[in-house]
Parts: C-alpha cells; sequence; structure tokens
C-alpha cells in the first residue's frame, strides 16, 4: 500500500517518477474501487489551452497507450505518480474555486488517462460539480467502457484525442486499437455532450491527408463537437524519454510547418469542422 504524499503543483512538463514504487499496475487497476484514493502526477493552476476560461489542470498517472510522441512518459505507470486522497485534491481546488468561476475555468482532468482511474477521476469530478465548477477530461476514450452514464453526467466537456482514422496507424502510433475511441465518441455525439477534438499533428506519422480526412468526416456531422484543435507536435517531452531511458522514435521528427499546419485546418473546416 502506497503512502499518501503531497500533491504537488508544477508542470506538465516537470519529470516526475518512482514516487509510488508499490503502485499497482495500471492495467489491473479497475473501477470497483471507491474512488478515495489515486495516483497524481501534478496539477497545473492558470492553463487556458485545455478547456474553456482559466483551469486547473489535474494530471493523473496511467495510460494504457503508448503514443510514439508521448509528451509525458512519466504519466504512463501508477508508480511514477504520488498516492493522494480525492479529499486531498478536492480541498486544493476548492481554494481556487471562486477565482475559477469568475475567471470562466473550472478543472479539467488530463494525464496519463482519466479512466484508468475512473473511480477516483469521478470522484474528483462530483465533488467540483459540487464546488459549482466546470468540468472537463482529456482522454483518447480507449477506455470508454469504463465510465458509466453518471460519470459522464458530471462532465460538462470532453476533450477527446483521436490519434488516426486509420487502424494501422493507431495501432502503430499507439500500440491499442481504434475501434474503441470511435465508439466513444459516437456516444458522445448521441448523448449531445459537448465534446473537443484534439488531433496531434505529428509529421511523417499522422499528417497523410487520407488521415485527416477520415477523421475530419468522422466528426463532422457531430453537432456536440464544437471544436477541432489541431496540436502541432512539438519536442519538449523528449528529455523525458531519454530520462527514462525509452526508446523515442521521433528523435528527428521536426515541428509542423506552417504550411502543413494551414493544410490540415484547411482539411478539417473542408469537411464543415469547427476548427483551430
Ligand atoms: S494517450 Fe496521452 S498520456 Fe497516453 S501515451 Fe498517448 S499521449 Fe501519452
Amino acid at each position: 500500500m502506497s503512502h499518501l504524499g503531497n500533491l504537488e503543483p508544477g508542470n506538465r512538463h516537470d519529470l516526475r517518477v518512482g514516487l509510488s514504487p508499490d503502485a499497482p499496475d495500471e492495467s489491473k487497476v479497475r473501477d470497483e474501487a471507491d474512488g478515495a484514493f489515486g495516483y497524481v502526477h501534478s496539477y497545473e493552476t492558470a492553463s487556458r489551452y485545455d478547456g474553456p476560461g482559466v483551469r486547473v489542470v489535474l494530471f493523473v498517472s496511467g495510460c494504457l497507450l503508448r503514443c510514439s510522441y508521448c509528451h509525458n512518459p512519466d504519466t504512463w505507470h501508477l508508480k511514477d505518480g504520488t498516492y493522494v486522497s480525492a479529499q486531498q485534491v478536492l480541498e486544493r481546488l476548492g481554494g481556487f474555486a471562486n477565482a475559477l468561476k469568475s475567471l470562466s475555468g473550472g478543472i479539467t482532468i488530463s494525464g496519463g488517462e482519466p479512466m484508468v482511474q475512473a473511480a477516483f477521476t469521478k470522484r474528483i469530478l462530483a465533488g467540483a460539480k459540487q464546488l459549482g465548477l466546470h468540468t472537463a477530461i482529456e482522454t483518447s476514450g480507449y477506455l470508454g467502457p469504463r465510465l458509466d452514464d453518471s460519470y459522464l453526467a458530471a462532465l460538462d466537456l470532453v476533450l477527446l484525442d483521436i490519434k488516426s482514422s486509420n487502424p494501422e496507424t493507431y495501432r502503430s502510433v499507439t500500440g491499442r486499437e481504434l475501434e474503441p475511441t470511435l465508439r466513444f465518441a459516437e456516444r458522445l455525439a448521441a448523448l449531445g455532450k459537448p465534446t473537443w477534438v484534439r488531433f496531434t499533428l505529428v509529421p511523417g506519422f499522422t499528417d497523410d491527408p487520407a488521415n485527416v480526412d477520415g477523421i475530419a468526416r468522422f466528426v463532422a456531422p457531430m453537432k456536440n463537437v464544437e471544436w477541432v484543435e489541431v496540436q502541432p507536435f512539438h519536442q519538449l517531452g523528449a528529455f523525458k524519454w531519454k530520462a527514462m531511458k525509452l526508446d523515442y522514435k521521433n528523435v528527428d521528427t521536426p515541428t509542423p510547418t506552417p504550411d502543413l499546419i494551414i493544410r490540415v485546418i484547411e482539411q478539417f473546416r473542408a469537411a464543415g469542422c469547427n476548427v483551430r
């Protein structure tokens, strides 16, 4: 059993490893736990990029994907996170609640993958709603079947990462199957749940025009999708792969050129998406 640690403010680009060596394997954590405790990487207090307004972003540990361009491989394993209580998180969040409300913001749970610790993140989201805050998660959707409808009811917005429309590309980039993400997107659409789709543009990996078109055509009819956000690949996470002695395949991958970014944005726009 891990021991409670301090909930660390910081930055998604901070490297944090080995903080809870006796944590369970993330692939074995299931919903049955009551969610009173969980593993967290860090939190940021003033993000303008992860939902509307100014937001606290809580980066939780645990992810089952292995994206080749992941900026935060130190969020993959629960053992690298800090073991905290949901109450600790909510007490800290409560201190920011009035400021967040006055700045039209709220809380976004990112990671890692919020659905790995679904009971823990659900408890935090429910607590945030009680504080009157706007709530969001950023997710790949891969573990969508783990979320019951009451979890989705506690969410005002989903930031859904669709990394590819091609099953083979998705598998080669993430190590997992595409299908669960598409089914989760359809579930959100059926519920009318406000969603921002995020697409990471990685030259040589996800920039194929047919790949982009496939996402655009899938998303365009979904009235719940308010925005498609094109996120250019960057190298800010490269040092983490090196420090963790992981095999980083993007050493030579360039950041997208302005022309490439414009081409991709235009593809989404041409399909009828609101894109930025
Ligand atoms: S889903 Fe996110 S946290 Fe998980 S490996 Fe991919 S980029 Fe990293």
